[in-house]
């Protein structure tokens, strides 16, 4: 792998990974993400580990239509999420919910659309797909990911409240919730005890906390632990594989050990470099098993930092 790359991989958000892959020929692996039964008819599709999908998505077969979550990065991922449902089923391709506008979910909206889709997302996704994707991917970002992102196609169907879609006798549970990005959707399928939580859950990686609340995300994570049965639902995340119980309390772990090591460095005057370089090891020591990289512990103990300070830029929702 070559310098660039790395330090792109290096980078918090994943999409900077699959952004660096998507330059380089076509893998020999025929899919970019492992398909996984998780119940009848509910299917998690869990990002490889070059991240060519860029991160989770996931399909709920009903009676009669196909509800997906999630349209990964890029076109050529979600075309082989609907090559795959289009297998396992001659059943309509029907919905498509986003759980938020970050491009590493959004990115192969088209596709969906194209398959029949009616894209269902939080109301504050259509003001922001093809704005703050940009500053999502920051100053780097590529003449080609502007392309893509000014073509995204905005939602059909937006909400801030809860919803119910039905495919046939099959419920599917939409939620809106805080903490990711001010304009998050999780998906349950209460019949088989499966929650897709979007980037609200990431199993043993550090999450991209760019437009997000760990004040809030910890309250949503605290929800999720105490759904009626949460010891024997299946949660799948936004990236990592899939999830249980013990995974969410990890990860709400992390960001409240996130948040008391930044708020001890603050109380000792550490601030910038100091503060990640403080912080850094301790989060290391005490998830072991999780993958994090120096650049993203920085990023992390950044953001963290201005959360805390109360000087932390969040997308505003903009009117219809
Ligand atoms: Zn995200």
């Amino acid at each position: 792998m070559d310098r660039a790359k790395r330090n792109l991989i290096g980078l918090t958000a994943l999409v900077w990974a699959t952004g660096a892959a998507s330059a380089e020929p076509h893998s020999t692996s025929p899919l970019p993400f492992a398909l996984k039964q998780v119940a009848p008819g509910v299917y998690a599709a869990i990002d490889g580990p070059q991240h060519r999908a860029g991160s989770n998505a996931g399909f709920v077969i009903g009676d009669d239509g196909v509800l997906v979550v999630d349209s990964f990065f890029n076109l050529d991922a979600a075309r082989a999420l609907v090559a795959e449902i289009h297998r396992l089923t001659p059943k309509p391709i029907r919905d498509l919910v986003n759980t938020h506008y970050h491009l590493d979910h959004t990115g192969g909206d088209q596709a969906l659309r194209d398959a029949g889709a009616v894209i269902i997302a939080h109301r504050n996704v259509r003001g922001w797909v093809r704005t703050e994707n940009v500053h999502l991917l920051g100053p780097q970002i590529t003449a080609e990911f502007k392309a893509q992102i000014a073509a995204l196609p905005l939602p059909d169907v937006t909400t801030d409240k809860d919803l119910t879609v039905w495919l046939g006798s099959r419920k599917i549970v939409v939620r809106t919730v805080l903490g990711h990005t001010g304009g998050d959707l999780t998906v349950f399928v209460p019949d088989a005890k499966v929650l897709f939580t979007g980037d609200m859950l990431w199993r043993k990686i550090p999450p991209n906390l760019i437009d997000g609340s760990v004040k809030e995300w910890t309250a949503t994570d605290a929800d999720f632990e105490h759904m009626p049965d949460a010891a024997h639902t299946i949660f799948v995340p936004g990236h990592g594989d899939v999830a249980n119980l013990k995974d969410v309390d990890d990860f709400r772990a992390y960001l409240l050990d996130l948040r008391r090591l930044v708020t001890d460095g603050r109380k000792a005057g550490l601030k910038g470099d100091a503060l990640a370089q403080a912080v850094t090891p301790k989060l290391k020591a005490l998830h072991p098993d999780w993958t994090i990289s120096d650049r993203a512990a920085a990023a992390e103990v950044r953001y963290m930092d201005e959360e805390s300070a109360g000087t932390k830029r969040r997308p505003m929702p903009q009117p219809d």
